[in-house]
């Protein structure tokens, strides 16, 4: 039976471990041959075992053998292979490599919700129109993680309004003068909020209540200055008692042995520097001549006369922006000087530029008045006090204002001007300025010149903080507004196109629309007309010179003027305590949080003689 090369073959099984039983099996060579044994299904029995006979075979040439002889081989291969120094390399790699995807996942699993501060970028391949914006990302990524929070005491603190700046103005005044890409000098400061607008009385505020509320800390009712919510408009006899006065920032920080100052492109006894030094019952009573009869029997003081009479105004260093008509009785008019006729103009006889100079010469304080370019150009900055007074009413419109020697300043001349006085203060400074020509021209429905005056601010804080670049550490700066208006930026303009422009035409009436309008606004903005079939169709605004400045956009409620908006607005910061304006806050908020940077007012610090002074009343 036993066959090489046969069918059988094919069927033989090596058993392992039967050598021991077999070994025993006479006349064989096996135990010097090496024996092998294997099992062959017969299909039968021939010795009383079944069908499965052993057979022992001492062949060495049978195909059975051959594999058993490749096998050994094999193995005896791969005991070399595992002893040899490849091998142990390759373990050693693999070891390697296991313990750092151990260490990898380790550490990825611990970084789960603490990303460590420094950027890993993968330089995944990307589109140009992709990698722009990831590099773009990356960019701003940078920049956020190096922000800082500055817990220093704030030696000097510069606070800006736009007065009517709301967020729609400042992003289209971003796109007017910097594109849709740009950012406006205030926009890269590192930390910014939201500031509610509304007053005690009023869901949309107006400046005078709102200024007291970013001054003072305090809300007020619409149209006051300096009150509290006591006092309701007009009450002359409500504001006279002294524990409804709100005590503003300028006070506290004049206390405190600092230098202030304010400036502003309206006049300067107008609703927003109003609050930083008068109580008065109503924004109005700027001069003698819109003050009631009753008020002045009272004792009611107009808000010039504060300015020039009382603390802290007559305290303050520097005084600059428009009202002397307000100021001075019998001013004259000039073509690039009107008369403000929508406000106080004086008529008791007064000279408060005289009774302010005369006050500095008593005090035997050194004084500089000015009334024009020139005069703001060659003063000695090293005066103690500057009254500046450079038109009858508002300054005019930046873009329309003289700028030679006879005509008036930009607010960028005005703020530096005040910072070359202020910035010689021991114990620090605090300067208030105000762009107040923003809300002026939005009233009037001008978009351009509203943006343009936003525009101008933009040049009067990035000179501000180039200057104070030296002293940012304990210098904060904020930039905010006192309310919105309720200009409207209109879909689909093309990107880089002049926002002044046609956005597109009205899917209605094929009529073109600006992409600024006005939601209210006044007469002017009224543009509708008849047409060939009598009937009432809005005017093609393309047919105007939409990028003049005193084109008026079209508007959608007609009035007698565009109104204020009720938007938050955002206040943005650097410098101390900055972080201080991280979320949406009240505008009162503003006060406290410069009171508390600077420690003044409530915040000042105490000693055990001062907290006896106190108690006495001595503070
Ligand atoms: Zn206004």
């Amino acid at each position: 039976m036993y066959e090489q090369d046969s069918v059988e073959s094919e069927l033989f099984l090596p058993i392992r471990g039967m050598a021991s039983e077999f070994e025993r099996e006479p006349g064989t060579a096996a135990q010097q041959q090496g024996p092998r044994y294997y099992l062959k299904s017969t299909g039968g029995s021939s010795n009383g075992r079944g069908g499965l006979n052993v057979y022992v075979s001492n062949r060495r040439s049978s195909f059975c053998e051959q594999q058993q002889q490749q096998h050994g081989g094999d193995s005896f291969k791969f005991r070399d292979f595992l002893k040899s120094k490849l091998f142990v390399s390759i373990l050693i790699i693999g070891a390697v490599f296991v313990t750092l995807i151990c260490i990898g996942f380790v550490v990825t699993y611990e970084r789960d919700n603490d990303v460590t501060q420094t950027i890993d970028v993968w330089r995944d391949k990307l589109s140009p129109e992709q990698y722009v914006w990831f590099e773009n990302g990356l960019d701003e990524l940078k920049k956020a993680l190096t922000v800082q929070t500055n817990t220093k005491r704030a030696k000097n603190v510069i606070l800006f309004v736009g007065d009517g700046m709301g967020p729609n103005s400042v992003t289209a005044a971003r796109i007017f003068k910097h594109g849709e890409g740009g950012k406006l000098s205030w926009e890269n400061f590192p930390h910014m909020g939201l500031l509610k607008t509304y007053s005690m009385d009023k869901q949309v505020p107006d400046s005078s209540s709102t200024a007291t509320a970013l001054f003072g800390g305090v809300k007020a009712n619409y149209e006051t200055n300096g009150v509290d919510s006591a006092v309701s408009l007009g009450d002359c006899r409500t504001s006279l008692n002294k524990s409804h006065h709100v005590e503003s920032i300028l006070y506290w920080a004049q206390k405190a042995g600092k230098g202030t100052g304010f400036v502003t492109t309206t006049r300067v006894t107008h609703a927003t520097p109003a609050s930083l030094f008068a109580n008065v019952a109503d924004r109005r009573w700027e001069c003698d001549a819109t003050m009631p009869e009753e008020a002045k029997n009272l004792g009611c003081l107009d808000i010039a006369q504060q300015l020039v009479e009382e603390e802290p105004g007559k305290k303050l260093n520097v005084i600059m922006g428009g009202g002397r008509q307000c100021l001075v009785s019998g001013v004259e008019a000039t073509d690039i000087d009107p008369i403000d006729t929508w406000s106080c103009n004086s008529k008791d006889g007064r000279n408060l530029i005289e009774t302010w100079k005369q006050d500095k010469v008593d005090k035997e304080l050194t004084f500089a008045v000015l009334q024009n370019n020139s005069d703001l150009i060659n003063f000695d900055a090293s005066v103690e006090h500057v009254l500046g007074v450079f038109a009858n009413g508002h300054l005019a419109y930046d873009h329309n204002r003289n700028k030679g020697d006879s005509g008036m300043p930009s607010l960028e001349q005005m703020t530096t001007a005040a910072l070359r006085v202020l910035r010689r203060h021991q114990k620090g400074f605090f300067l208030v300025v105000e762009s107040g020509m923003i809300d002026q021209a939005h009233h009037r429905g001008l978009a351009k010149q509203a943006l343009t005056e936003v525009s101008a601010m933009d040049d009067a804080v990035a000179a501000t903080v180039k200057i104070m670049q030296r002293e940012l550490d304990d210098t904060l700066i904020i930039v905010t507004a006192d309310h919105a208006h309720t200009l409207s930026i209109n879909g689909y303009p093309e990107k880089g196109k002049s926002v002044f422009d046609i956005a597109q035409n009205s899917k209605a009436d094929v009529v073109p629309y600006t992409t600024l309008t006005y939601a209210t606004g006044g007469p002017d903005g009224f543009q509708m007309e008849l047409d060939g079939e009598g009937k009432i169709r809005r005017k093609d605004p393309s047919l105007d010179d939409t990028e003049s400045y005193s084109y008026v956009q079209q508007v959608g409620v007609v009035t007698d003027e565009n109104t204020h908006g009720g938007v938050d607005v955002a206040v943005h910061a650097i410098g101390p305590m900055a972080h201080l304006f991280h979320c949406v806050h009240e505008n009162s908020y503003v006060a406290h949080v410069i009171s508390y940077a600077a420690r003044i007012g409530r915040f000042r610090d105490s000693s055990a003689a001062g907290a006896f002074f106190d108690l006495l009343g001595f503070s």
